[in-house]
């Protein structure tokens, strides 16, 4: 039952979020990664995982630019591997459709980074994530755990909902950042 509820609500967002003009997206994107770049966990963090863009997510590509060690995944099996990369560097298009960099470039250990910029589909007050169903950032950040690494779920304001259906598997995120607002979860 859990599951339908959110393979219906994740049918529901991805379409409203696709029918988002180009201009819209560009808006919300832009207001999002301001927010970011403002904040001094964004400002103090040396190594940062980030994602491209896909299906009219939040594109944060302006933030690339900062001085930072950026690491992006690549979809391996049911794992993401993460990889440096530079504005610039060449990316292939993954399994899913996905753009990640090239297989050569070099690996980051995700325990070594400072702050991971999280997409979603949807999030809710409590921090729980609702992704495409593969479950990938749920493995991801329950490995990560213990870490000092800030997590922060990115998402639209209307994709930012009361209360997600929850499954015991699923990880909460430690903070969330809309075009509004940026709200830190509190335990
Ligand atoms: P999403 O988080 O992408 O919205 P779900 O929460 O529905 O997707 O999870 C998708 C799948 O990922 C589930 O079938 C679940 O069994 C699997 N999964 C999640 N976390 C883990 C984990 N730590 N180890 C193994 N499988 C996991
Ligand atoms: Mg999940």
């Amino acid at each position: 039952m859990l599951q339908l509820d959110k393979l219906a609500l994740r049918r529901a967002i991805l379409k409203q979020r696709q029918s988002l003009s180009t201009e819209e997206w560009h808006t919300k994107s832009n207001l999002i990664g301001d927010r970011l770049k403002d904040l001094s966990v964004f400002k103090e963090a040396k190594t940062v995982l980030a994602y491209f863009s896909f299906k009219q997510e939040a594109d944060l590509t302006p933030l690339f630019a900062f001085d930072k060690n950026w690491g992006f995944p690549r979809c391996v099996d049911k794992s993401l591997i993460w990889h440096l990369w530079q504005p610039g560097q060449n990316l292939n298009v993954g399994k899913y459709g996905i753009r990640e960099p090239q297989e050569n470039a070099p690996m980051i250990r995700p325990q070594s980074a400072d702050l991971i910029l999280v997409p979603t589909v949807a999030c809710d007050r409590q921090g729980y994530r609702l992704g495409y169903g593969g479950g990938f950032y749920d493995r991801l950040l329950s490995s990560i755990q213990g870490s000092n690494m800030t997590t922060i779920g990115i998402v639209y304001d209307f994709a930012f909902l009361q209360q997600l259906p929850v499954d015991p598997w699923d990880q909460k995120l430690d903070s969330i950042c809309t075009e509004s607002q940026y709200e830190q979860i509190v335990l």
